[in-house]
């Protein structure tokens, strides 16, 4: 079997998190191969939206996971710069819009729970709401407005990342790994002391070696509109209880996005496409005037508990850095920190819970 030279580590997956893992890793020192089935971006990361949006995520229980968003959030002022390019990233903040008054009840609910975080939101009456957003419907309901809400543009983060010239094998995906390193389909092995597992939603099956870990994919449809150029659809993030919109500033706007219990499917449906316009349209009655450019599905990596899988499991070469479900571009910079870390035998970030084995029942396949 032909063998390639040994590496320090080799990255499984060249996603967001794969390729941040890569850079971060090779930034300490370490000779440092990715190995990606297809194509970078060949998975969620190619179809996110790109919202870094923790406080408008905040959901009923899921305080953990909100705390680790938050310190992601913090991050990425850090880590946008230092990753230079244009990243289309933009700070105006965001706007979580009733459309009706059961959504009104909701967000309130919400917002009680956000203040009693100590979160930044502030309600927003309807006229509050269309003063900062004169595109909103009139019969929008108010609404919760969160000022530190940003959102980038996923594709320009992985062209960013692939400028740093990581080395990367594409086209052959990793069949097995072994206490040497890991073997791809075509047969050929790849030697490297340890082996970060950054396979998105692929992550959790597959994978010859390795404990089966609870990762799912969870399907999203979102879609592609453009404007025109002079006329903005919404200066901030908008959402509402059922889709987001957001403006890329360069005549691009995203809608998105579809919650799926699907397999690996990733169809296009003709629901999909109708209940993110319908839902758009509620709040933005102007969206139906902008030209449609595309319609796309991506697969989230999901877990049972909705947190990231992040750590070490056996076989002890092995790291995990996946299940980052809906916040995979906003965990992007903590992740490839934690993942450092671990690899150079350090302690990860304290917001990041690292994996252990009675998280889920695990056993190696
Ligand atoms: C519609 C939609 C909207 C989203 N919006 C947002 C958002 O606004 N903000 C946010 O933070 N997150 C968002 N997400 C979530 C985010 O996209 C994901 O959490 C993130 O992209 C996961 O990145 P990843 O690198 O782990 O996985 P992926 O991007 O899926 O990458 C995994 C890679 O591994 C490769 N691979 C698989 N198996 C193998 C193998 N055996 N060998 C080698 N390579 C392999 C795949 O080809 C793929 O390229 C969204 C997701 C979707 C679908």
């Amino acid at each position: 079997m032909p063998e390639r030279s040994g590496h320090d580590v080799v990255v499984v997956g060249a996603g967001l998190i794969g390729l941040a893992c890569a850079w971060r890793a090779a930034q300490r020192g370490l000779s440092v191969i990715l190995v990606e089935a297809k194509e970078p971006a060949a998975g969620a990361s190619g179809v996110a939206a790109g919202m870094l949006a923790p406080v408008t995520e905040a959901e009923f229980g899921e305080e953990e996971l909100l705390r680790l968003n938050l310190e992601a959030h913090a991050r990425w002022q850090e880590f946008a710069p230092e990753l230079g390019g244009d990243l289309h990233h933009r700070r105006e903040g965001a706007l979580l819009v009733a459309a009706d008054r059961d959504d009104a009840e909701a967000l309130h609910r919400l917002h009680s729970f956000q203040l009693s975080l100590g979160l930044e939101a502030e309600w927003l009456t309807p006229s509050e709401c269309r003063r900062r957003e004169p595109g909103l419907s009139p019969r929008c309901g108010g609404g919760i407005f969160a000022p530190h809400e940003q959102h980038v543009d996923p594709m320009a983060v992985v062209a960013a990342l692939l400028a740093k010239g990581l080395e990367i094998r594409t086209g052959d995906p990793v069949a097995a790994v072994d206490p040497h390193g890991v073997r791809l389909r075509s047969g050929e092995a790849i030697t490297a002391e340890q082996i970060v597992i950054a396979a998105g939603c692929w992550s959790g099956s597959g994978i010859e070696g390795l404990p089966g870990m609870p990762v799912r994919p969870l399907k999203g449809q979102i879609l592609a509109l453009r404007r025109p150029p002079d006329r903005p659809l919404a200066e901030h993030l908008i959402r509402t209880p059922r889709c987001y919109v957001l403006d890329r500033g360069d005549g691009r706007v995203v809608l998105g996005g579809t919650m799926e219990e699907r397999g690996f499917d990733t169809q296009v449906t003709v629901d999909g496409v109708y209940r993110l316009l319908e839902a758009a349209y509620e709040v933005l009655p102007d969206v139906t005037e902008l030209e449609f450019t595309g319609a796309r599905a991506g697969l989230r990596p999901a877990t049972p508990d909705n947190l990231p899988l992040i750590g070490r499991s056996e076989p002890g070469n092995v790291i995990w850095a996946t299940g980052h479900y809906r916040n995979g571009v906003l965990l992007t910079p903590i992740t490839a920190e934690a993942v450092a870390e671990l690899l150079t035998g350090g302690e990860v970030p304290a917001a990041v819970r690292p994996f252990s084995p009675e998280r889920f029942a695990v056993g190696v396949r």
